[in-house]
């Protein structure tokens, strides 16, 4: 069987203990050396696979092409959490600082923190590098430009100093223009209408920064093998408002054997909303209506997606009036989940669990486990029902903290039905 391997950090890793020995250093720089080589060994490398056999032969040209776009949904991202990627890693002599530092895409552990690991950078900026570093809060809410609050714009500073809005499409322009002609070079490769469609609006808003239409057509495909999540998404890494969404990309294969045994369960979710254990009016909406539930493979991580811990399941889109038309996609990434199944549960299983219950550690009950929370999550209400709104914006930010609690806890109410 033909296998695609494509792993950033596998290529990562071939570079992981060569070129220790370095000849003569600084004790402090031979210290932090060392510091390294031990937080390196708490990384795995783990390699992607999918089977190529499931892609026909215009679905194997695509791939080269997304990597292509996703390699510079990359280098966006490492404009917008830090700056001059090439300047700052060519500074770097000790290559095992280096390599750390491209993992963590900049000189601040994103597992630890974001603690500063090379002494010549203080703390993170909040805002990362999608406003000035020296902005104040105060500043910023001084500037009269009403796209200043978009989540695709930078913050910059004019040559006297004042602050001006930039769009995402003018800033990266080169890098854009460049990532949406291979987008509509792969769309011309697409088989399925859907992602032909997709593929082509997404280039589209790349280049103008209106997302909405192509979020509006990922909401539509439905029968494509190949799925690529493209493009500014998640506001994580602007610490400072949260407006700000950063660059990356994910490559996907459906697993269509997978994915059918996941709507079974989409289907049941009307009938277990019937027996949630709460009053009548706390049960009167229909739940699942448009949103849809596969597993993937995926084979390729860029840019946010990348840094730090990696995602196990995808639930998009994040914008609130496509998912009110459209509903949301909720995607398993079977292979990654796996990944973290052998090489972090099951370890830690072997630490905190009896040893009589270690066979009840299975890969299917922590894959279940995951997709009851997810199916979980469109259980419950989403209107309060006393004219305040949606459930999300009454609750501001405990919406979310609430939210997982109760999509964990009524995944396990599911599982409980369905048994019984
Ligand atoms: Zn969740």
């Amino acid at each position: 069987m033909k296998k695609i391997i494509l792993s950033t950090l596998a290529i990562a890793l071939c570079s992981f203990f060569i070129n220790c020995n370095t000849g003569k250093k600084s004790n402090d720089e031979s210290e932090n050396s060392k510091n390294m080589e031990s937080k390196l060994k708490e990384l795995i490398t783990v390699k992607l696979t999918t089977d190529l056999t499931k892609l026909t032969s215009k679905e194997k040209q695509m791939i080269p092409l997304l990597i292509e776009v996703a390699k510079l949904m990359d280098d966006i991202f490492w404009v917008e959490t830090f700056g001059d990627k090439e300047k700052f890693l060519n500074g770097i002599s000790d290559s095992l600082t280096k390599r750390f530092a491209e993992i963590n895409y900049g000189p601040w552990e994103r597992l630890g923190d974001d603690k500063s690991f090379i002494s010549s950078f203080g703390e993170k900026p909040l805002g990362a590098n999608f406003y000035p570093a020296d902005m104040t809060k105060e500043e910023f809410e001084k500037l009269k430009d009403k796209n200043k609050t978009s989540l695709y714009t930078l913050i910059k500073r004019n040559d006297d100093k004042s602050l001006k809005v930039v769009w995402y499409h003018e800033a990266f322009k080169e890098k854009i223009e460049k990532a949406a002609s291979l987008l509509k070079e792969a769309a011309k490769l697409a088989e399925d209408e859907g992602l032909k469609k997709y593929l082509n609006m997404r280039a589209e808003a790349l280049l103008t920064d209106n997302y909405q239409p192509s979020d509006m057509a990922w909401m539509d495909m439905k029968n494509n093998t190949i799925d690529f999540v493209v493009g500014p998404i998640e506001t994580y890494e602007d610490g400072l408002f949260g407006y700000k969404a950063s660059h990356e990309a994910v490559i996907l294969i459906k697993d269509k054997e997978w994915s059918k045994r996941l709507d079974k369960y989409i289907a049941t979710l009307p009938d277990l909303q019937k027996q949630l254990p709460v009053d009548e009016k706390y049960k009167a909406e229909k739940p699942g209506k448009g949103s849809d539930l596969n597993a993937y493979e995926i084979i390729y991580y860029a840019g946010n997606s990348n840094a730090g811990g990696k995602t196990i399941a995808i639930n998009l889109p994040n914008d609130e009036q496509v998912q009110l038309k459209k509903g949301s996609r909720r995607l398993q990434l079977k292979n990654s989940i796996k990944a973290k199944f052998d090489n972090i549960l099951v370890p830690i299983s072997n630490v905190l669990i009896d040893e009589s219950q270690r066979k009840y550690i299975k890969f299917n009950a922590f894959f279940n486990n995951i997709m009851f929370h997810e199916v979980a999550h469109g259980l419950g209400i989403k209107q309060t029902l006393n004219g305040k709104g949606s459930v999300r914006e009454a609750m501001q930010n405990t919406a979310s903290g609430f939210e997982e609690a109760k999509a964990d806890i009524l995944g396990l109410f599911m599982v409980t039905k369905l048994i019984e």
